[in-house]
């Protein structure tokens, strides 16, 4: 046995950052992918489809951090990589988990050079530091948008462990965004949304034009602290980190905050009045003028398309 990757789920769907991870996790040896919480039944079926895995292990249980973190440290023994990627989950546990093995943990892995190099972020992400992890085994947080999806594969054995957990947090209420657009940590086109859309019924201008366009919509930390977007829209250095192929940017002035969060994306195109803006200058394309006006034209001529 060699890496253990946790599955990131919600709703009884499997994320996309977990075919992201067991992609990257496939260069460093056969893979069991560990399903945990509730509606693990459905996810196993699901995962147990990408190529790589050799075995689904199913830990059904009311799948607070601490009764996860109890099964992933039980099975962690006997791997030489335990492995998730660096949503908000795996940020929570892994190091956790690390520690409870007296391990150090390596995050926000972006490449994998070898069984024990890594690249992975620093200075917000200005710098890239390149890791030899000398520990016996490794613990490790992957950018699922730095890495491609494993491809479909022969189905994989699924095998349900006896798994009695306790947890001391009960999941009281939760609160989910609404939203029919695509996922924005791992969407191949984004639409980031700044403070200069002046309300949150604006943004259902980006909204529009993202489901056209199948993209994401994010926003900056200031559209996000002016309630114009929800929490969990907000790229950057304290929000979520994207490498889509295209990153349409609309009214955002481009602080270093903000790029920290999108260094990955392939084509940047920047809209905004200030043709100074520091993102403006990044852009592969930009069109200076007014948000209200351009988007609109812009929706306008992909429904003649
Ligand atoms: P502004 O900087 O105000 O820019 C608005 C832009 O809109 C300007 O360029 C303007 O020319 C343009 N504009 C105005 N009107 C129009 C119009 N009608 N049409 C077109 N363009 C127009 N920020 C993040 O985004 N993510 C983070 O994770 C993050 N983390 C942070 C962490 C810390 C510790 C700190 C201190 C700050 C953080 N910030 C983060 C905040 C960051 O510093 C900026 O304040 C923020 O990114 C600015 O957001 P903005 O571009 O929407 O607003």
């Amino acid at each position: 046995m060699s890496v253990l990757v946790i599955a990131d789920h919600d709703l009884g769907t499997l994320s996309p950052a977990t075919a992201r991870v067991v992609h990257a996790a496939s260069q460093l040896g056969p893979i069991d992918l560990l399903v945990l919480g509730q509606d693990a039944a459905n996810v196993a079926t699901e995962a147990a489809k990408l190529a790589g895995v050799a075995k689904v292990l199913v830990a059904q249980g009311p799948g607070t951090s601490d009764a996860d973190s109890q099964v992933i440290e039980k099975l962690a023994a006997g791997y030489l990589y335990v492995i998730q990627s660096a949503g908000s989950a795996g940020r929570d546990r892994m190091p956790g988990v690390a520690a409870k093995l007296d391990l150090m943990p390596v995050t926000d892995v972006v490449e994998i050079l070898g069984p024990n190099r890594f690249v992975r972020p620093i200075y917000a992400g200005n710098a890239l530091q390149t890791v030899t992890d000398n520990q016996p085994r490794h613990v490790l947080t992957l950018r699922a948008s730095a890495f491609r999806a494993a491809p479909a594969g022969p189905a994989a054995p699924i095998e349900v462990l006896d798994s009695a957990l306790d947890s001391v947090v009960k999941l009281l209420r939760s609160d989910r965004t609404q939203s029919d657009t695509a996922d924005l940590a791992t969407a191949q086109i984004v639409i980031g949304g700044g403070v200069a859309l002046g309300s949150a019924e604006n943004y259902q201008l980006l909204e529009s034009l993202a489901k056209k366009l199948g993209a994401a919509v994010g926003a900056t930390r200031a559209a996000v602290d002016a309630g114009y977007a929800p929490n969990d829209w907000q790229i950057g250095q304290t929000g979520k980190i994207i490498a889509p192929d295209l990153y349409i940017a609309i009214g955002i002035s481009g602080a270093l905050q903000h790029l920290a969060g999108i260094q990955g994306a392939k084509k940047i195109v920047a809209i905004n009045t200030d043709a100074e803006a520091p993102l403006v200058k990044l852009a592969d394309l930009a069109l200076i003028g007014d948000l209200f006006e351009i988007i609109p034209q812009l929706t306008a001529e992909l429904d003649r398309l």
